[in-house]
Formats: C-alpha cells, sequence, structure tokens
C-alpha cells in the first residue's frame, strides 16, 4: 500500500476539488453541443479530470491576470433571516486567497434588489472582503445609458435600489427600467408598466439582467427574466439587456480591470449569463456546483461529505490553483511554496502521480 505523505495528500485533496468543478475551456474538445460547444467541458462529475484536462487547466491559466465573480450562488446564498444571506462555506477564505495571489479581482453582479453600498454592506457583515469600488451591477450602467440617450425611466424595481435612479428625470416616461422587483412584481405594477410601454411610439425596455430563477435560502426564485419576458411578448418588442449576458456588461467590467477579455475568467453558477455569457465576450469561464447548480443537480452535488462541504468548496478549490500560479504566498494547505516558472511542470507531475497511485471511482 502506497504511503501518503503531506504532499500526496495534498494532491488528494486539489484533484477532489478540481473533480467537482464543471470547466468550460476553449481548445481541445470542439464539437459538443449546446453552449459549450467549441469549448472543452469537463463532463458533470462523472469522473476526475484526466491529465489532459489538468494539462488544459495548467495551460488556461498561464496568461490569466483577473478574475469576475458572479456574487450570488458563488460567493452567498441570498435571503435567509432578515435578508441578509448566507456565506457559501470556504467563499469568504477563498475571495482572501484570490485577492493575496495579486490577480486582478472583480465583482460581477446581476444584483438589484439594494444599492451597490448596501449590498457591499452585506457582504462585509458576512465576512467579506470587498468594497463597492470593485463591484460591477446592472443599476449603475443603466443610469448611464438613461443619461447618455436622455430617456426617462417608468421604473418598475426593487424599493432598495430606488436610491441608485436619484438624480434621473422619471417625468413624463419615454421608457421602462425592470429589476428584480421582487414582491413589488404584483399584476399592478406589471400592468402599469405595460401600459407606459404600450402608449410609446418607440417603446424601450431596460432590463437589469435577464436570469430565470436564483437561489436563496428557502429555495428558488423567479428572477427578472421572467418578467421582461412578460412585458416582450406584450407589447412586441426587444427589451434590451443591461447586466449579464451582456457583452457591454462584462466588457465594462474588463475596462475597469484593465485588462482582455483573453486574460480573465469569470466564475459563476449560472450556465447560461455568467458562463455563455463570459465566452460570448472572449473569456475562459467555469461553472460552480453550488448556488442554483446545487438545487437544478442535486444528484451531482449530494455525494459531498460535510468535511468536503466546509473544506472543499469549488471556488476554493480555484483559489488554490491561482495561489498556486502566482506565488505570493506560501499555501496554507499543508502543502508547500512554489515558483510562477515551474506551476504548469508542477500540475502536469501532480497529474502523473495521481494517474499512477489512485483507483478510478
Ligand atoms: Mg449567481
Amino acid at each position: 500500500m502506497f504511503k501518503k505523505g503531506k504532499l500526496l495528500q495534498a494532491l488528494h485533496v486539489t484533484r477532489a476539488r478540481l473533480w467537482k468543478c464543471k470547466l468550460h475551456f476553449p481548445g481541445r474538445f470542439a464539437g459538443r453541443k449546446g453552449l459549450g460547444a467549441g469549448k472543452a467541458c469537463m463532463p458533470a462529475g462523472l469522473r476526475p479530470p484526466s491529465l489532459l484536462m489538468m494539462a488544459d487547466w495548467a495551460q488556461s491559466l498561464l496568461g490569466i491576470k483577473g478574475l469576475l465573480l458572479d456574487v450570488s450562488g458563488v460567493l452567498y446564498d441570498s435571503g435567509g433571516e432578515e435578508g441578509g444571506g448566507v456565506p457559501i462555506p470556504g467563499s469568504i477564505e477563498a475571495v482572501k486567497k484570490i485577492k493575496a495571489s495579486g490577480l486582478k479581482l472583480r465583482f460581477c453582479t446581476n444584483e438589484t434588489q439594494a444599492t451597490r453600498e448596501k449590498f457591499v454592506e452585506k457582504l462585509q457583515r458576512l465576512g467579506f472582503d470587498i468594497v463597492v469600488n470593485e463591484v460591477t451591477a446592472p443599476a449603475p450602467a443603466a443610469c448611464r445609458i438613461l443619461k447618455e440617450r436622455q430617456l426617462r425611466p417608468h421604473l418598475l424595481v426593487h424599493d432598495d435600489v430606488l436610491p441608485e435612479f436619484e438624480g434621473i428625470d422619471k417625468s413624463s416616461p419615454n421608457c421602462v427600467v425592470v429589476g428584480d422587483a421582487a414582491d413589488n412584481f404584483s399584476y399592478k405594477n406589471l400592468n402599469d408598466a405595460f401600459r407606459v410601454l404600450i402608449g410609446l411610439e418607440n417603446p424601450v425596455l431596460l432590463s437589469l439582467g435577464k436570469g430565470r430563477y436564483y437561489k436563496e435560502t428557502d429555495g428558488l426564485k423567479l428572477d427578472v427574466g421572467v418578467y421582461m419576458k412578460a412585458l416582450e411578448y406584450a407589447c412586441d418588442i426587444q427589451a434590451e439587456v443591461v447586466g449579464k449576458p451582456a457583452k457591454m456588461f462584462f466588457q465594462s467590467a474588463l475596462t475597469e480591470m484593465g485588462i482582455e477579455p483573453h486574460q480573465a475568467i469569470m466564475i459563476g453558477d449560472d450556465i447560461v449569463h455568467d458562463v455563455g455569457g463570459a465566452q460570448q465576450c472572449g473569456m475562459k469561464a467555469l461553472q460552480v456546483r453550488t448556488g442554483k447548480y446545487s438545487i437544478v443537480h442535486p444528484d451531482k452535488t449530494k455525494g459531498d461529505t460535510k468535511e468536503n462541504a466546509v473544506r472543499s468548496p469549488c471556488l476554493l478549490s480555484f483559489s488554490f490553483c491561482f495561489g498556486l500560479r502566482n506565488n505570493k504566498q506560501v499555501l496554507t494547505e499543508g502543502c508547500f511554496p512554489i515558483t510562477a516558472d515551474v506551476y504548469q511542470w508542477v500540475v502536469i507531475i501532480i497529474s502523473i502521480l495521481i494517474t499512477i497511485v489512485t483507483p478510478g471511482p
């Protein structure tokens, strides 16, 4: 029986973590159908990463200078008592590790139930290292569009995001802005928005995201996209989406980071709006198995042990690898310091060792 040392124990942990992640990289595995078409996709938890996959992973990281993180479902699950939400185990530590690695980091969210300030305050209370100017959110982007095009909105949004629209002329509306209004999505409010749109000669509908649903602590919730589609259908128009997966939204985040699309990875729990949107913009993207993924695919996450759920969430596994890549600190996983120059070779050697030593599932 092979006696594992600390190094191999750490490698096994790393392998298990990577196994839990669904990776989407351009390149080797062309010909797949659906959103991942022409991309490399790790089979959804069916087997551990192959040597080729690990080598691809290592190679893909080499040119990466920045990360875009989705927030809901990746860092925390919203809802719960007093609407505060609950951090996803390991995510607070992961954000610290990513920041310590020296990579540029941007929080890219479609959150429209609060102003950016209130949103960041909540995340800080939960323990996250985050400040307002690190967040790209739809409401400020929508305000820029409204001013540039001299649009006066009728707002169908959450009460708590209204302060973002202070200073915007809302008299005699010539457009509708719809956000995740939650309980404000009453028949009356939807009908009021419909009447504004149908009465315009050139109806303009701005939607703060187009998600179908998201996960809160008590289950899945309908998102803004559902109501956007209702207004589109009623008025026979096409909404303009401000937020993920709109290309402009990702590009504005990249501009704020000062990097090119091929130098960035988007990490999210939504295969369409996080992963697909980022890929459309020329970025690489990773889907974590937390948030809505864990609800929609319970069969692929229920095997996690309690210990692994705490110590090995997907985002933490990414931060582990990024820490290796950038070598700005000694890793804290009982592992070893390593230089960036040898990172790729180390991962390849690790893959070989794991393949040889460990039996298949
Ligand atoms: Mg999400």
